[in-house]
């Protein structure tokens, strides 16, 4: 779900007739719901709107868990709801009922979202029964654990291991701290659950609002040569450093914070720095984060976790001091281990998870993965600046029911393309564009044969989705120089725009090649880049300003028209990299099952934003039949095959692992 700009929640109250109802659906809309909308938007820095849409009626429904519990409350409520706008479902059950558990809907519950008005619904949270009485009489409590179930639709995993009942191997990871660690208990207090005495340090991690794009860049430090000096401001308070970073490793770094009695930290025994490391190899619940420094006889951290001035707290050989406390924060000195080579050498590829090391050479600035995106864009702006122009010679064929909206749209949108890969097209080529409607079946199948092209093997399938205006409503062929399009509806914009662009790219692959027998690049190669150059060489409508902001927003709903099939958000770095390793060459055409075309769109902006544009036609034009694809590409990129996959992952886990879309 996105975290900035205005989110609508439908709010949902359901009853399963297990106990007596004593309260009104305002009284409980009251007790859960205005402070998690405070707690968000005062954590999000004004940069998020939610919006709660209550129905203010009890629905009666039979036992329900889960996914299948909004889903029937969804259904029940459509009658008379208006789910249009709608970007997910809270769901509060009766607290008089009990056996329904707190619980989160995201994306990879279930493939297809929950269909209502129009909307897919792909995010919601169960406010449960069980979660109903912990609270006793503190009547924060309610608004916590909705901010916290929105928090996951945020795309924010679990800083405890819920799966516990212990609560000191529950919360060992950050004890009280944050919105995703424990929001109720304090350390020992009693009960298995610890007791609810004080909420210690629940306000938003600089890493979360970090991820949530609720930080500008310039208000987290990465630091990569030391020692280096920040002053940090409350976490609290708006404005000012939020968060240092240090990178461990490609997936691992350390961070400080600062953290003042303000705000819902108010209840935190002492003022401080925080420390802690995060690790985003590591799934929900199993210590992605880890705060350090506390003394808690409990073993679980607590505010003594919090550093005053002269205390000094060394994690992994890296040593955090804290020089001085002033009214506006914490001045901190973060030292490197004995030994630590500069940063230079240790930084490939560098910064922590959605820190990417950008420059391969000179500077040794840390970059979040945005600025890969951005060189990237930047870099296909400025050959598209100064490309030759289209001087291609393009022969145009028309079926005798065509649309002539469909004709003028793909010429349209190839002309970028032609220019900017006019210095990797022969300069004599001619292409031939064939525009067909679905019902000249019969002409299309004839002109193919001309240009020596058997279009009698294009699937049943494929023919009825065509007739459907469905997926492949596009079908480029490129051996020879042809292109087809294929288009019945006359549509203007739609998900397809980028369609002849992506397929005048697998006619560059192919004329680099040298080969269109037999495809032997990786898929996510082939498509990723088809997809990538597909989006970013789409005309821009004139009316608007060719600029960073609105590639992104194409870019990123094409990726999620692509994507929301798999569990993109919840795959680990590793996970990654299996992708990419079954996203190898394929026997016949990549398929478009395997949702190559969005995280390989992805990966191809990593390639290109980390390494720049002249390595990527290098390694296009290298690329053939006598030579291997993997020597191709360690050769341009100079690092073995596993070490180039880790890099991609790490950029393709930064890009997923943030809230979607974002
Ligand atoms: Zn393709």
């Amino acid at each position: 779900m996105q975290s900035e700009g205005t989110v609508r929640v439908a709010v949902l109250f359901v009853d399963f007739d297990y106990g007596e109802r004593r309260q009104s659906t305002e009284e409980v809309f009251n007790i859960n719901v205005p402070a998690a909308e405070r707690y968000l938007e005062a954590a999000s820095y004004g940069k998020l709107n939610i919006e709660f849409e209550p129905l203010h009626e009890w629905l009666e429904l039979s036992y329900n868990v889960g996914y299948w519990l909004i889903r029937a409350a969804i259904e029940r409520a459509d009658p008379v709801f208006d789910f249009s706008d709608i970007d997910s479902v809270l769901v509060i059950t009766d607290p008089a009922d009990w056996g329904v558990d707190l619980d989160t809907f995201i994306p990879e519950t279930s493939s297809a979202g929950i269909l209502a008005d129009g909307s897919r619904i792909m995010h919601g949270v169960i406010r449960g029964s069980d979660v109903h009485d912990q609270g006793g009489s503190r009547p924060e409590w309610g608004g916590y654990v909705v901010a916290r179930g929105i928090g996951h639709n945020l795309g924010l995993v679990d800083l405890d291991n819920p799966g516990e009942t212990d609560f000191i191997s529950r919360d060992q990871y950050v004890g009280n701290f944050g919105l995703m660690g424990n929001v109720a208990t304090t350390s020992g207090n009693g009960g298995s659950l610890g007791g609810f005495v004080s909420m210690y340090g629940t306000e938003m991690l600089a890493w979360h609002r970090w991820q949530l794009a609720w930080l500008d860049e310039d208000q987290v430090a990465c630091v990569t040569s030391f020692p280096a000096t920040v002053r940090l401001t409350p976490v609290a308070v708006v404005g000012g450093t939020k968060a240092v970073v240090v990178p461990l490793s490609p997936t691992r770094a350390l961070v400080a914070e600062s953290r003042r009695k303000l705000g819902h930290d108010a209840n935190t025994i002492r003022s401080g720095v925080l420390v802690y490391t995060v690790d985003t190899t590591k799934p929900s619940g199993t210590g992605p984060i880890i705060v350090y420094g506390s003394s808690s006889s409990s073993k679980i951290p607590d505010s003594s976790a919090l550093l005053k001035p002269g205390d000094t707290l060394i994690v992994e050989g890296y040593q955090v001091a804290v020089e001085e406390r002033t009214s506006d924060g914490d001045l901190i000195t973060i030292s490197a281990p004995e030994g630590t080579a500069v940063a230079e050498a240790t930084m490939t590829p560098a910064c922590a998870a959605d820190l990417i090391h950008v420059s391969v050479g000179s500077s040794s600035q840390c970059h979040a993965a945005e600025a890969v995106s951005r060189d990237a864009f930047s870099s296909t702006r400025a050959r598209l600046s100064e490309s030759r122009g289209d001087t291609t010679d393009l022969k145009i064929r028309v079926s005798p029911t065509a649309h002539s909206v469909v004709v003028s749209n793909v010429l349209t949108r190839l002309q970028n393309g032609l220019a900017f890969w006019s210095n990797e097209l022969p300069a004599d080529l001619q292409i031939v564009i064939v525009v067909s409607s679905v019902a000249d079946r019969e002409w299309l199948i004839e002109e193919a044969r001309d240009h020596g092209h058997d279009m009698n093997s294009v699937p049943e399938r494929m023919w009825k989705q065509l007739a459907e205006g469905g997926p492949g409503a596009f079908l480029g062929l490129y051996k020879t120089g042809v292109l087809y399009f294929i288009r019945s509806e006359p549509l203007e914009e739609d998900v397809w725009v980028s369609a002849p662009a992506h397929e005048l790219t697998h006619h560059v692959q192919e004329s680099l090649y040298g080969s269109a027998e037999r495809r032997i690049l990786p898929c996510w190669w082939e498509e990723g880049e088809a997809a990538y150059f597909g989006v970013a060489l789409t005309p821009i409508p004139a009316a608007v300003e060719v600029d960073y902001e609105y590639f992104m927003s194409m870019r990123d709903s094409f990726i999620e028209a692509q994507t929301y099939r798999i569990d993109a958000n919840g795959r680990s770095v590793s996970d990654w990299t299996e992708w990419l390793e079954a996203n190898g060459p394929s026997e016949g055409i990549c398929s478009s099952e395997s949702d190559v075309y969005g995280p390989g769109l992805v990966a191809t902006e990593y390639l290109l934003g980390q390494y720049g544009l002249a390595r990527m036609t290098n390694m296009m034009s290298a690329f053939g039949p006598a030579v291997s694809w993997q020597s191709v590409m360690e050769q341009t990129y100079g690092i073995t095959i596993p070490q180039l996959y880790e890099e991609i992952s790490v950029h393709l886990r930064a890009v997923f692992g943030r809230p979607w879309p974002h």
